[in-house]
């Protein structure tokens, strides 16, 4: 079977060279591989010709893993077979699949895949797969790690095979001995370079493929582990007028085992009318077996913070969470509403930190945006331990540029000293690739390597990706301001118009039609 055709024309090039995220990067040509066989032909072409391929699904991820100056792969339409077997509770879906198909495909059995990303409606299941992707119920059901049960995957040298839970390290790189324990961070999520913790824990070539973002194989196929869905929920809106409050309660609430902990800081509340006059809220939900049960823990919660709250709400059924829940879908809008100079650039998006240390790290983030005169949105997964950050500097202001990067060096040196990982879900990317030795250590990064090296030695698979070029800079290549590649203006516009919607389902040759 041969490789697909590249595309090479401009304005294909140039839908391509973009992704969620800060980066534009216009791509030698694109790749659109019909089937297995076509990416396994790709895979052998790369290799002869020394032609970096960069796998992409949707492209909405955020730390640039999905644009580079090779052939993008663009593996969100050839992938799309989805078989449910709801009596061994799994389901198989092509690389293409949308998190949400998955689910709708899933739920007349009652199951459904736990951890639920906010982009499900567009990321594939490749790319949830390539990113350790999670959501705001993985504090209680973990990042997709824990769902995979395999994936078809095509090496860098065009070999396809399937890699199972439970099949061992693999060919590629040698299991840990025994006893071997590597010291990472201590955080709830991570999806921060290769999970070298997971593969020590458990032998398993899976985990170090779970989270590698298209640098050490190619994904085809996922066969996932499914849930029930739980019958009963309740949840409940809690306001604090101050952090330190806020991450007092967080560590009681997460004991209660609820499933979604989310945190609005008054950063993002201030640009939302409907929002109740408080320094932040947290979002509680929490899933049981029966309606009285999840009252009830709702009660426990309310009576245990009462001395500390600022604002109650409370919701006993899936319509009243969705109420509840209008704060956060304001949100988005909200910050759609301010000036087109105001870009929302996604420098220090996901840093992750210790449970206890989420109070430090949002006063710390606040302090470096006061600092830096960029003004930031705070959100995020509290329960985790695990925020997001819309940097939200003024581009039409001079010096805004020496600001970004002066509060993307504050949040990695205040994500270092507090124990934390750089990202909790989106994964390194590029924009990370190259502080990663911080955070791990000569040691463990030359692991990293030695990892890269034994799955593709000629460097092939998404160069620059957790493993950083020799020349990394993490910010240059923009998308915004004067030094943007140029790319046809009205492509541009689409871009533009995709990210501030978040249509990242839009095929992306459609952006190419005039
Ligand atoms: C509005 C919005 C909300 C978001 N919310 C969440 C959230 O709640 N949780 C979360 O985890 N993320 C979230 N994200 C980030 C993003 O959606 C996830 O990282 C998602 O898993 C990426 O999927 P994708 O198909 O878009 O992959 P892409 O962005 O195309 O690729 C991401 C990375 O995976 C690699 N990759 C993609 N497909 C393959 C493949 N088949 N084989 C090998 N490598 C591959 C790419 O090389 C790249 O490194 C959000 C993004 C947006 C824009």
């Amino acid at each position: 079977m041969g490789a697909p055709k590249l595309l090479t024309d401009t304005r294909a090039r140039a839908a391509y060279a973009e992704g969620a995220g800060i980066y534009r990067i216009v791509p030698a040509a694109v790749a659109i591989p019909r089937d297995v066989g076509e990416v396994a032909a790709l895979a052998r072409w790369a290799a002869e010709t020394g032609t970096p391929l960069v796998p992409r699904g949707a492209g909405s991820g955020m730390p640039g893993g999905n644009v580079g100056s090779g052939v993008v792969v663009d593996l969100s339409q050839g992938f799309l077979q989805l078989t449910v077997d709801p009596e061994r509770r799994l389901a198989r879906a092509g690389a293409s699949v949308t998190c949400a198909r998955v689910n709708d495909a899933c739920r007349p059995y009652g199951l459904r895949l736990p951890p639920d990303p906010s982009s499900g409606a567009f990321a594939t299941c490749g790319g949830m797969v390539a990113t350790n992707a999670a959501g705001p119920r993985s504090v209680r059901y973990g990042s997709v790690r824990r769902w995979v049960e395999s994936v078809e995957v095509v090496d860098a040298d065009g070999n396809v095979r399937t890699v199972r839970r439970g099949g061992g390290a693999g060919p590629r790189y040698p299991a840990p001995d025994s006893g071997y324990r590597p010291h990472f961070p201590r955080t709830r999520k991570n999806s921060s370079g290769y999970a070298l913790d997971r593969f020590a824990e458990s032998g398993d070539e899976l985990d170090l493929l779970i989270g590698s973002e298209g640098t050490l194989a190619i994904i085809t196929a996922v066969q996932w582990r499914l849930d029930p869905i739980p019958p009963d929920l309740a949840g409940v809106a809690l306001g604090f007028t101050d952090l330190a409050a806020l991450a007092e309660a967080v560590p009681f609430v997460v004991s209660l085992n609820p499933s979604s902990v989310e945190l609005l800081d008054r950063t993002l509340l201030q640009h939302i009318a409907e929002a109740p006059p408080v320094a932040c809220l947290l979002l509680i939900e929490f899933e049981r077996e029966t309606a009285a049960a999840a009252r009830a823990v709702v009660g426990d919660v309310v009576r245990g913070l009462k001395h500390a709250l600022a604002h109650v709400e409370t919701a006993v059924d899936r319509a009243g969470l969705d109420k509840l829940w209008d704060v956060r879908r304001l949100a988005s809008p909200a910050l759609a509403r301010l000036p087109a100079s105001q870009r929302s650039l996604q420098v220090i998006e996901d840093g992750c930190v210790p449970l206890e240390r989420l109070g430090d790290y949002i006063a710390g983030l606040r302090a470096a945006a006061e600092r830096r005169g960029v003004p930031v949105a705070i959100f995020g997964h509290a329960g985790d331990g695990h925020v997001h950050v819309n940097a939200l500097p003024d581009t039409t202001r001079a010096g805004w540029r020496e600001a970004l990067e002066g509060l993307f060096a504050d949040g990695i040196d205040l994500v270092i000293h507090l124990g934390g990982v750089p990202a909790g879900e989106h994964g390194a990317g590029r924009l990370r690739a190259g502080v990663l030795e911080r955070f791990y250590g000569e040691e463990m990064f030359a692991l990293f390597r030695a990892v890269k090296r034994a799955y593709d030695p000629l460097s092939i698979l998404n160069p620059g990706v957790i493993i950083p070029a020799a020349d990394w800079a993490p910010l240059a290549a923009l998308k915004v301001g004067n030094g943007a590649a140029p790319i046809p203006e009205d492509i541009a516009t689409r871009l533009r118009d995709m990210e501030r919607n978040a249509a990242w389902a839009t095929s992306k040759l459609e952006l190419t039609h005039a």
